[in-house]
């Protein structure tokens, strides 16, 4: 199958391989970014030794002309991946650490004539612009993207939303004015120390779906808040969905996280459930009421963990539970158990 690299530069092609490349590092090394895509990587490491990237793929291996790092995720073949890790003057072990995308699951074949592609899409996980003053910090000017299992990412440090839009002129969005969502990611975070990040990210998997249901501010332009209101006007209302949403995400996640924590340590009655279920339709609304009922009745983390993992069925117990992992780029989508999925921004494949 034609990859972007190949459509957008056809015959230009780097035809063999330079053993004698590529062997040291480079003169100048840099730091990585949390959750860097690996084209992202790339682009910063020639740019900041003054080259075209073109110049360091030749030490990397064969393979298509670069894509720019917005437009997809690069996959790198097992000899590419030591080269980059020789050049990045670090081991395979800690580059792998590093850029998720090229840890083992998303290598090339072995024996693939070329060391790297860029597919039309990611594999896996969502191209999100960086924080620009994260990236600043690490010595880049120019836009570095992450490949990450949300559509957003929200930076803390700098209080800003970004996401998958690749917007000139609005790249973030400055959460100074939406303090509340600051609050949501904190709330998250709370709730990924307490039940761990795998079970955590399960919650959070579940909660969406739940939103999803009751079309919880669905159409932020509509919103009787003018905060959600005025923010759909000024990014357009994919955009501002999930920023809108992220709140309530944020508080179901926490209600159903208490139940999960007691459920998990065997100590959750059906009388717990049903006080828990009357407290949060109060607290969060009666519409919410059926598709928690539901996620109750039907909720099962080892099918979520068998799910993620795409293995076959069976019914093992809590303590296999606990030990399972949710794939590092497996988004909400992949990990709920609900049957209503939908993400709130599904603003992808812009080539086509
Ligand atoms: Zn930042």
């Amino acid at each position: 199958m034609a990859t972007v690299g190949e459509v957008l530069r056809g015959e230009d092609v780097v035809a063999e391989r330079d053993p004698w490349l590529g062997r040291r590092p480079l003169h100048l090394r840099l730091r990585f970014l949390q959750g860097e895509s690996t084209g992202s990587y790339v682009t910063r490491l020639a740019a900041r030794n003054l080259w075209p990237v073109e110049e360091l793929l030749v030490r990397v291996g064969v393979g298509p002309m670069p894509v720019e790092p917005q437009y997809t995720e690069m996959y790198v073949s097992r000899y590419a991946r030591e080269r980059l890790a020789n050049l990045s003057g670090c081991s395979v072990a800690e580059l792998s650490l590093r850029l998720v995308s090229v840890r083992d699951e998303f290598l090339m074949p072995d024996g693939s004539s070329e060391d790297w592609e860029w597919p039309w899409d990611a594999r896996a996980g969502y191209i999100v612009q960086a924080c620009s003053l994260c990236a600043a910090s690490r010595g880049t000017r120019s836009p570095a993207w992450l490949i990450l299992p949300d559509p957003w990412h929200v930076c803390l440090r700098h209080g800003r939303w970004t996401d998958n839009s690749r917007s000139d002129q609005r790249p973030y969005i400055d959460l100074r004015d939406h303090p509340g969502v600051v609050r949501a990611q904190q709330r998250l975070n709370r709730v990924r120390k307490r039940l761990g990040q795998s079970a955590a990210r399960w919650i959070e998997a579940d909660a969406l779906s739940v939103l999803t249901y009751v079309e919880y501010l669905e159409d932020p332009s509509c919103a009787r808040d003018p905060e959600w209101a005025l923010l759909a006007a000024r990014v357009g209302e994919q955009r501002a969905r999930p920023v809108a949403q992220f709140g309530m995400l944020s508080r179901l996640a926490r209600d159903m996280a208490w139940m999960e924590e007691r459920r998990r340590a065997g100590r959750l009655s059906a009388a717990d459930s049903r006080d828990w279920l009357l407290r949060v339709a109060r607290q969060r609304g009666s519409a919410f009421r059926r598709p928690l009922e539901h996620w109750i009745s039907g909720h099962r983390p080892l099918r979520h963990a068998r799910q993620a993992s795409g293995s076959g069925a069976g019914s093992p117990g809590e303590m296999e539970v606990a030990g399972q992992e949710a794939a590092p780029l497996a988004s909400l989508q992949d990990l709920t158990c609900l049957p209503w999925v939908r993400m709130p921004n599904e603003m992808d494949r812009l080539f086509l």
